[in-house]
């Protein structure tokens, strides 16, 4: 057998992913009966989902007056008015249910006294339509990620469907604007797979690693979206970036904001509350773009702490060591480990790393992926769907609040599962793949296996990373963008000359990384690109050019398409203001304090 013949599987939906999002998508695809694959690049439970610490929004009133009404209000108003209000309408009353399912399905959230879910205060979370703040943040200590994609995970077992894992999918196949399955390596023995299905999901979550310093896993090289791209569809609203106020400084890993939800608050070098002064009535709890900005401000000022004075302090010695070790007890950890603190008696060193993709797929409410094509800015590619942090619904806009992914997870994994039941029957005839399907994978796969030029893998995704953070920072000018953009260029172009060493098939990571970097390639241009294109600031995106929101040119979600040679063009889709029911009113647009 030569080393490229394909191995070829047929089922009624195949799943790409299996951290929260692609496995409740896959179990609620196996419960309805459909014959369905789930293919992962890692074990289900090492998926970047584990990672998440502090929490699942829903409005369940457990610890006061709660209402989904309020929830949506926060998530509008925190998307600052680019998230589509009939997705975040759904989300948020769905929330309730989804958190009661996980309950019974075994996750084991913390406790209030009176045996109810332990919810907390996160960051832009409120009642009463923004004024009071709601505790809302339903939590299993500091390890909610962790609790959720195990409970998940074995539900997944319970029921019939087929796990591919350490399989790395390499391309959609895509005929006449159709995807029909995906091509993935076997990276324990090398072999190359078909999959064919009526709809492939991707589930592969988010592309920090497109940045030097960033609170995700290795592994979130957005994969899903550089398929996409090749696939000649465009992605959504790349430009909002997320950044988290607390990764730990040098290490990036993240400090949840659920230390500042029990009370954890940030001093400069003057020992200075300063969130009291650029948010007064939400003040360590504004949202995480607004604290970002902040510490910013304070360490270009020079009220930065440390020899260099470019970081901030997280004091949350004041909590006492009983609350620490009960709410936070992974914090403590973490925190010794990567800064040696000792969290009881002193701060923890941090600084705004890059943490989420609000981009990505563009999807609609049931998950099919859509695309501008002859005017329709709705119009569905028939047979891809998307979820989780590798889509964009909208539910999260120009920027996500605090355990809202979590939620988008489970609500939209369901119902891509609930909308496959609907649109597809189990067992429901193929028909054959066209002559050459796959046989684009298969040629990228075998250029980049016998790539011999002068840069190593690690070189260039060095160089990338350094551009990005650099350039498509915190703050953006029209300037530094566009010398990113130059300098992106190049790197971009350098991937040419990429070479690798390692010439075989059996777990080849020198491979992997490569078509990975190829993935991240892709959406970095896509992000830097949508940065200098969108003349306005807007929750993650500050343009220090363009500082004013512009409803009246750039209410409306970015979609940017990136060609072989790395040649960015843009469409537009408008913003739905409308809602789903009558439940609720469209929440008007206006400016966005704290
Ligand atoms: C440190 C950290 C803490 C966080 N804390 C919170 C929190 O408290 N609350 C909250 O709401 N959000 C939090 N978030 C955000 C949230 O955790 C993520 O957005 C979310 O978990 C993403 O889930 P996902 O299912 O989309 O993707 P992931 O969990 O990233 O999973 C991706 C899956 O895709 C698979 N995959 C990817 N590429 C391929 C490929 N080529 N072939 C095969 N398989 C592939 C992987 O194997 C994996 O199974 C946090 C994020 C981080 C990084």
């Amino acid at each position: 057998m030569s080393a490229y013949q394909f191995i070829d599987h047929t089922f009624d939906v195949i799943v790409v992913g299996a951290g929260g999002a692609g496995l409740r998508a896959t179990f609620g695809l196996a419960h309805s009966g459909l014959s369905t694959a789930c293919i992962t690049k890692v074990f289900p439970t090492r998926s970047h989902t584990v990672a998440a610490q502090g929490g699942i929004s829903a409005a369940l009133g457990n610890m006061g007056e709660d209402d989904w009404r309020w929830h949506m209000y926060d998530t509008v108003k925190g998307s600052d008015w680019l998230g589509d209000q009939d997705a975040i309408e759904f989300m948020c009353k769905e929330a309730p249910g989804a958190v009661i399912e996980l309950e019974h399905y075994g996750l084991p959230f913390s406790r209030t006294d009176d045996g109810r879910i332990y919810q907390r205060p996160f960051g832009g979370m409120t009642t009463h339509f923004g004024k009071g703040t709601a505790q809302r943040t339903c939590a299993a200590a500091d390890r909610t990620g962790h609790a959720m994609l195990h409970t998940l995970y074995q539900q997944a077992l319970r029921h019939e469907a087929q796990f591919f894992v350490e399989y790395f999918a390499v391309d959609l196949i895509m005929e006449n604007g159709e995807c029909r399955g995906v091509v993935a390596i076997d990276m324990a023995d090398g072999t190359v797979h078909r999959f064919r299905a009526h709809k492939t999901i991707l589930a592969t979550g988010g592309y920090g690693r497109a940045f030097f310093s960033c609170t995700s896993a290795h592994t979130c090289t957005g994969d899903g979206g550089g398929m996409a791209l090749r696939a000649g569809l465009a992605l959504q609203d790349m430009e909002f970036v997320q950044f988290h106020p607390t990764g730990i400084y040098g290490a990036g890993c993240l400090i949840t904001e659920g230390v500042r939800g029990e009370g954890g608050i940030l001093r400069n070098s003057e020992g200075e509350r300063f969130m009291e002064r650029y948010a007064p009535n939400a003040k360590d709890l504004a949202s995480r773009d607004v604290v970002s900005r902040a510490m910013t401000i304070e360490i270009r000022e020079g009220r930065g702490v440390g020899a260099h004075k470019d970081h901030i302090f997280l004091h949350l010695e004041h909590l006492g060591a009983d609350v620490i070790h009960e709410r936070l007890p992974g914090i403590a950890e973490t925190a010794k480990i990567f800064s040696g603190v000792d969290v009881t008696r002193q701060p923890i060193p941090v600084l705004p790393t890059v943490h989420y993709n609000m981009g990505g797929v563009p999807a609609n409410v049931q998950g099919d992926v859509v695309t501008y094509k002859d005017g329709n800015p709705d119009s569905v590619v028939p047979g891809l769907m998307a979820v989780g942090e590798a889509a964009c619904v909208s539910v999260h806009g120009a920027n996500r609040l605090g355990s809202n992914s979590l939620l988008d997870l489970v609500v939209f994994g369901r119902e891509a599962a609930r909308h496959c039941a609907e649109t597809v029957k189990p067992g429901m005839r193929h028909r054959p793949f066209a002559a050459d399907a796959g046989e684009q994978a298969i040629s990228r796969i075998d250029r980049l296996r016998n790539a011999n030029g002068p840069l190593k893998t690690a070189e260039i995704r060095l160089n990338m990373q350094r551009v990005m953070q650099a350039h498509a920072a915190v703050f953006r000018t029209g300037e530094t963008l566009q010398e990113g953009i130059g300098k992106l260029g190049e790197v971009f172009q350098s991937f040419a000359d990429v070479g690798i060493s390692d010439r075989s098939m059996i777990w080849n990571t020198d491979l992997i990384e490569t078509l990975e970097l190829e993935n991240l390639l892709g959406q970095a241009v896509a992000t830097i690109n949508s940065a200098v294109n969108r003349k306005e600031s807007r929750g993650a995106h500050a343009r220090e050019d363009y500082p004013e929101r512009d409803d009246q040119n750039w209410m409306k979600h970015t979609l940017a398409w990136v060609d072989e040679k790395g040649g960015v063009r843009f469409e537009y889709r408008p913003v739905h203001l409308n809602t789903l029911t009558d439940e609720v009113e469209t929440v008007a647009p206006k400016a966005r304090v704290y």
